[in-house]
């Protein structure tokens, strides 16, 4: 079993209080790692060892800082490997796929603001002979950086990687439930040479450590991915402190399949759009709606793959899906799923454990469907009450979609819109018109069309409504992490 120790001006450290709890491998269920269950004077001691770093780091160069964050990169490719396992072990997501998403992109996060930073230009504008203006982008200060734990070191590096490119210092709280590879990376830094300080770990419980950081007076920046519930307290935190705040949240994405799919081309794709990472991914589209002339056909292709996809060991290189999170997480998932068969939603497949596996908190992939799909008045009436569950409006955020039929494009954009969420969209169509429309009329960050989770890192990505506040991307993330001063000059 691994110990961990928070990691707080370029030294790793015991929590102060000595506590440590233990964090379980979902897959069996024994303890895998000790965290430590650090609290406010743990993030007192981080806040002030970025804040003491803030000016040295800010004050060199953009390429010396590219330089580091290059390093940062190339040790993430070395211990890669050992990375990937323990992302898979934390987790319970698949080693091949942290093998080949999230760890690879954790790296790629680095290089991409290396790049960024090297190639910046900054705004230049002359009024009339004798006077111009020019805006210097200056970083803020300490970094409060909150991620979850459903791709941890990815979305981790995501808010590490521009936060120190432009010149901020940072203090970073991981999720409780996966804070190995947080750890792992606090040793690549260190052993990149960082100055310390610059990069700061509290591993600990969010109402604890978290809260501490988003509190803490001398943070005036919290950039925080999670769910929906956490983000608006900790808006309701940092507001009367005037703090910049970006909030990637909770989703519950649509997929919309048109008549003229090429379902041969695009259904695999479709499938796993719905349960990679078991369904464990904010972008995973859960409600997914089908033109009626093509719902049975769908359907049943779709159920005989989800039925194919291989559940179990996380470790074995063959698996598609592994165990979910945790017990509470596999429970609250069992609950949504039981309420929809008491609505009367049937199981098309799954629905529950897969009977080979005795241990760990797993769970099958799992399709529902509305009771009736016909045209008939009574049907009609069933398929209302169903788009207003709770199935339809709450993020499950585990391997149970949905599948509904619909009638035309109006109604299904009203049907993709008619949620609090606003993250992502997913269209399935040989339309490019159809695409074009549809995109433009719904309320989401973003919209894929015959493609998902691809990610040009250039654009823009946050959620509207209650998926979010704010964007991370290139200019996005280079514009929360630091503040525009213009500069005018007369110069006759
Ligand atoms: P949570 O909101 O429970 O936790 C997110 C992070 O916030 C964790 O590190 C957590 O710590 C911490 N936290 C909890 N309470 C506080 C607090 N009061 N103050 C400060 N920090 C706190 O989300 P999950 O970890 O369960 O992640 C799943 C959610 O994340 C889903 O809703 C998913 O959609 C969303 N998500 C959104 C993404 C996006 O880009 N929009 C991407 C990925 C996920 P601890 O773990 O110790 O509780």
């Amino acid at each position: 079993m691994i110990r961990l120790s928070n990691f707080v001006d370029g030294t790793h450290v015991a929590p102060e209080n000595g506590k440590y709890f233990a964090s379980l491998n979902p897959a069996t269920e024994e303890v895998h790692v000790e965290v430590p269950r650090s609290e406010a004077s743990d993030v007192s001691k981080a806040v002030a060892a970025a804040k003491a770093a803030f000016s040295g780091w800010s004050e060199r160069r953009a390429e010396v800082r590219a330089d580091f964050l290059d390093k940062i990169a190339a040790g993430i490719d070395a211990r890669a490997e050992e990375l990937a396992r323990a992302e898979s072990l934390d987790q319970g997501k698949p080693m091949s796929l942290a093998a080949t998403l999230d760890i690879p992109r954790a790296a790629h996060n680095f290089r991409f603001f290396a790049g960024v930073l090297r190639h910046e230009l900054s705004v230049a504008a002359p009024m009339d002979r004798s006077m111009f203006s020019y805006v210097r982008r200056e970083p803020i200060g300490v970094a409060g950086l909150i991620s979850p734990w459903n791709l941890p070191v990815y979305l981790l590096t995501w808010k590490i990687a521009p936060a120190i490119a432009y010149g901020n210092t940072c203090v970073v709280k991981p999720s409780e439930m996966t804070s190995h590879t947080a750890f792992i990376l606090s040793e690549i830094i260190r052993d990149a040479g960082l100055p310390r300080g610059v990069v700061n770990f509290v591993f600990g419980l969010g109402g604890e450590a978290g809260q501490a950081l988003v509190e803490h007076k001398d943070v005036p920046m919290i950039s925080f991915t999670g769910g929906t519930v956490t983000g608006r307290k900790i808006s309701e935190t940092v507001a009367p402190q005037m703090k910049k705040l970006s909030l990637e949240l909770g989703g519950k994405n649509p997929t919309i399949v048109f008549k003229d799919v090429n379902l041969k081309k695009h259904l695999k794709m479709i499938v796993r759009s719905a349960f990679l990472n078991q369904g464990e991914i904010c972008l995973c589209g859960s409600r997914i709606y089908v033109e009626r002339d093509i719902y049975e056909s769908f359907t049943e292709a779709f159920v005989k793959e989800a039925r194919e996809l291989i559940v179990g060991d996380p470790l074995d290189k063959a698996t598609f899906m592994g165990p979910l999170v945790s017990k509470e997480h596999l429970e609250k998932v069992q609950g949504f799923v039981a309420e929809a068969k008491a609505q009367g939603l049937r199981v098309l497949t799954g629905g529950g454990r897969p009977e080979n596996l005795k241990n760990g908190f797993y769970f099958s992939p799992t399709v529902l469907a509305p009771e009736a799909t016909g045209k008939s008045s009574e049907g009609m009436a069933s398929e209302k009450a169903f788009h207003a569950s709770k199935i339809q409006s709450d993020e499950v955020f585990g391997p149970v979609v949905t599948i509904a039929p619909f009638d035309s494009e109006n109604e299904v954009v009203g049907l993709a819109n008619s949620t609090k969420y606003g993250l992502s969209a997913t269209l399935w169509t040989d339309s490019l018109s159809t695409a074009h429309g549809v995109a433009a009329k719904l309320h989401a960050g973003t919209v894929w069309v015959n493609t998902w989770m691809s990610r040009d890192l250039r654009m823009p990505f946050g959620g509207v409504k209650e998926s979010g506040l704010g964007r991370e991307g290139q200019l996005d993330s280079v514009h929360f992490f630091t503040e525009a001063k213009t500069v005018c000059i007369r110069h006759d």
